[in-house]
């Protein structure tokens, strides 16, 4: 068995992230090698303390620091009104405009028969118990404007007619 070096090692590892591909992994590994230790250890200390402290918002599962989000800590939020969104960056984005008052629900993706992903591999069932204790009048959902987004915003309005709440796209 060919035993890899650290570069090679590292590369690897860069490679396996998202959206990083062969050239891009190797740029970036002779890029750490280039610059400071102390700039190398920070960025490895981001996100080490990042995968330790940050999980799941036990209500919206958005992520969080704690139990629950700062969202759904905010008392002045509009617990009325639900925003389903497929992941946590996508309510980064919906923040940003200042313009949504109410919470969030984070499916952590969407629906794609071809991937094998259903309903109960996302938070569906969470989503579906939050309607009545938390009195939700209206759901708006915010999938994404593709394939899945759309199966699985179809999916949610029909289950949500026995609930009698608001539901808009
Ligand atoms: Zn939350």
């Amino acid at each position: 068995m060919k035993t890899s070096s650290s570069l090679e090692f590292l590369s690897d590892e860069l490679g396996r992230l998202p959206g990083v591909g062969p050239k891009s992994a190797q740029r970036i590994a002779f890029h750490l090698l280039k610059i400071p230790a102390d700039d190398v250890a920070r960025l490895a200390l981001a996100i080490t303390e990042a995968k330790q402290r940050v999980r799941f918002c036990s209500r919206c599962w958005n992520v969080a620091e704690a139990e629950l989000c700062p969202i759904c800590l905010d008392e002045r939020r509009d617990a009325s009104v639900l925003c389903v969104v497929e992941e946590s960056r996508d309510i980064v984005a919906i923040e940003k405009t200042g313009e949504f008052r109410g919470r969030y629900h984070v499916l952590l993706g969407a629906m794609s028969p071809l991937e094998g992903i259903g309903p109960e591999q996302l938070k569906m069932k969470e989503l579906f118990a939050r309607i009545e204790p938390e009195g939700v009048q209206e759901v708006i959902l915010c999938t994404n404007p593709n394939t899945e987004g759309e199966v699985t915003a179809m999916y949610i309005a029909r289950l949500m007619k026995p609930f009698g709440v608001r539901v808009t796209r």
